[in-house]
């Protein structure tokens, strides 16, 4: 069992254009982008929106074969995954696989904002693609 999940450190929404949710999520509800990057290795734009404890990520595909052009091609804009804050991720993944639970990530890679990123595969999680993240 992982003993280092801290909370929910951000939820993944996939969209087809960041300035236009912006819109929504700024103007009407009040929120902010801080952070705009993009993620070279994933094919994306990320656009951080705090709110209290935990974010929001929003995510624009820069290319037709990025994950998330094939995520919205499938299942249309929405929730894309969620991602759990742990202290130390390469624990977490070496308790994982030793549980057998079936990842996508073996070992961390770069995510935005310098952090270390790991997704396990959503047939292991009952459907829900899930994102470890250290800051
Ligand atoms: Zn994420």
């Amino acid at each position: 069992m992982l003993e280092n999940v801290q909370k929910i450190d951000h939820i993944g929404i996939a969209v087809t254009s960041i300035a236009e949710a912006a819109k929504f999520w700024e103007n009407t509800l009040g929120l902010k982008i801080t952070a705009t990057e993009e993620v070279a290795e994933q094919k994306v734009i990320t656009a951080f929106i705090p709110c209290g404890d935990s974010e929001v990520e929003l995510l624009q595909a820069t290319a037709e074969d990025s994950p998330i052009a094939k995520f919205i091609e499938s299942k249309g804009c929405g929730i894309q995954h969620i991602a759990f804050r742990v202290d130390d991720i390469e624990a977490a993944l070496a308790e994982l696989k030793a549980q057998g639970i079936r990842l996508i990530d073996e070992k961390p890679r770069r995510g935005a904002g310098g952090a270390q990123i790991a997704f396990l595969h959503p047939k292991a999680t009952g459907g829900v693609l899930l994102e470890l993240c250290q800051r």
